[in-house]
């Protein structure tokens, strides 16, 4: 049996199996030329973003207005709101440049919150940071701790310490909170449990990555998620931002930006969605929106192949999964991205771990063939969902005409899984030429790389950041 290298492994399965993987490679792989058609497109999409008429892309001003220069100080309070997990967080930035002490808790959010009532929603968040606080400190420390809220959804921000919903993602889907402002509500909550805490600044995850980063490495110009969903912030220039000009600011003053880049392409010029794409979206409970998330993050990707099989078994004479009861197969997100990433990491030789996931999720049992071909799908999904990621960051770059930066990335497609880094610094060297001996994520001109604590470190920094320009009297 041939070794699973970068290029991918050879599937040994046999005729008609073996004929459907050659299509699903066809359908899977995005070239050069694509990545390239896309990533140009994208540039595009950034500009009408930031236009008074708009875009797909919504290209949120977020009030974050500063790096930090290391030297911030204080305590704080920094929530969480992840899709899995709530994570409360007190953070003290030090006084010695650049570090911090964390306590934290993290809380599972449960299943059916994501689909249950806004103020179950924010009931639940105020318990959480009630229990936090009951077992760290004393009543009255309390009142003068500042909060920074980590939203991880799109928001359009007047105000740091505002934002009103655009759209729920990820599979959420709770009523009476989108176009709204979720503050009121997520502060009412606090009050009825007599928690006087003040929220300083409502962050997204990429911004919080994005200040996170740059806290410890200077030359960090993006900050990146690519997790369960997937997004960029990144430091524009208010001169650069014509939907601000009513503003009047001064236009040399800096501007972090949350892309909110997962509603790329929602009119479909450019990516090449398959109908399992399709069907994902309009299964969603948001058909039409955030198309380019539902291709690349670890949401979606084991639903992916999900559909993929079972549509190999409906509707195909290649005769997978023939006589097994494939009863489980049949449930919607049933896989996840860890699936895919245990699949792919398994040692080629035996695909024994693959073999009992199989067993273990879908009561399947797989023949060799089958598990070769599951394989190599798991890493044609990996590997398109890498690639399409390089195209935003390309973007990005050649929007503002960066030709070396530092990136700063979070997400578990981007620390869990072994391939998904390679696989995205090559794609980035396609797209920007960057020819031979680069594109291996050692030493490329853009370099991303691991981030600091975003959600929790970013935060607590925008808040000091904020705090900062409240007290210059600044915007
Ligand atoms: C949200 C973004 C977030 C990203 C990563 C997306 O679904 O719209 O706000 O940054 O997920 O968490
Ligand atoms: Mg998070």
């Amino acid at each position: 049996p041939l070794r699973s290298g970068q290029t991918g492994s050879t599937a040994h399965c046999g005729g008609q199996l073996k004929d459907e993987l050659n299509k699903l490679e066809e359908l899977f792989t995005v070239s050069t030329g694509t990545l390239k058609k896309i990533s140009n497109h994208f540039v595009k999409e950034l500009e009408k973003g930031l236009s008074v008429e708009g875009g797909n892309i919504p290209m949120n001003p977020t009030w974050c207005m500063a790096f930090p220069d290391g030297h911030e100080t204080g305590t704080f309070i920094a929530l969480d709101m992840g899709g899995t997990n709530l994570r409360v967080c007190q953070i003290t930035l030090t006084e010695e440049k650049g570090r911090f002490e964390i306590t934290q808790s993290k809380y599972r959010m449960p299943e059916d919150l994501k689909t249950g009532t806004a103020d179950q929603l924010w009931n639940y968040i105020a318990d959480c940071l009630q229990q936090f606080i009951a077992d760290n400190h004393e009543e009255d420390q309390l009142s003068h701790i500042p909060v920074g809220f980590t939203f991880s959804y799109p928001a359009t921000q007047d105000y740091i310490d505002h934002g009103v919903l655009q759209r729920w993602t990820k599979g959420f889907d709770i009523d009476g909170v989108e176009g709204k402002d979720v503050v009121p509500p997520f502060e009412a909550a606090l009050a009825a449990r007599g928690l006087r805490l003040k929220l300083t600044a409502l962050v997204n995850d990429t911004t919080g990555t994005l200040i996170a980063s740059a806290y410890t490495d200077t030359e960090v110009k993006i900050g990146c998620i690519f997790g369960t969903g997937c997004n960029a912030a990144y430091m524009e220039n208010v001169g650069s931002i014509p939907k601000l000009a009513h503003m009047n600011l001064d236009p040399s003053l800096p501007m972090a930006i949350n892309c909110e880049w997962g509603a790329f392409d929602n009119e479909h010029l450019v990516l090449p969605r398959t109908k399992y794409d399709i069907h994902i979206d309009e299964t969603s409970p948001r058909p039409g929106q955030q198309s380019y998330e539902k291709m690349v993050a670890g949401y979606y990707l084991g639903e992916i192949m999900r559909l993929v099989l079972l549509d190999l078994h409906d509707n195909s004479k290649c005769g997978i999964f023939k006589d097994q009861d494939i009863s489980e197969l049949k449930k919607p997100y049933l896989l996840d991205a860890g699936f895919i990433s245990r699949i792919e990491e398994d040692p080629f030789e035996n695909l024994e771990e693959t073999k009992s996931l199989f067993q273990d999720t879908l009561h399947i049992t797989l023949t060799r063939a089958e598990l070769e071909f599951v394989r190599r799908l798991a890493e044609l999904i990996g590997t398109r969902a890498a690639r399409l990621t390089a195209c935003g960051i390309a973007a990005i770059c050649n929007k503002k005409g960066w030709k070396t930066c530092h990136v700063g990335a979070d997400g578990s497609l981007f620390t869990k899984s072994r391939y998904f880094k390679k696989r995205q610094a090559k794609a980035l060297g396609e797209i920007l030429d960057w020819g031979e001996g680069k594109g291996d994520a050692v030493d490329d001109p853009v370099m991303v790389l691991p981030a600091e604590d975003g959600s929790g470190v970013g935060a607590a920094l925008i808040a000091a950041l904020t705090i900062k320009r409240v007290k210059q009297g600044q915007v």
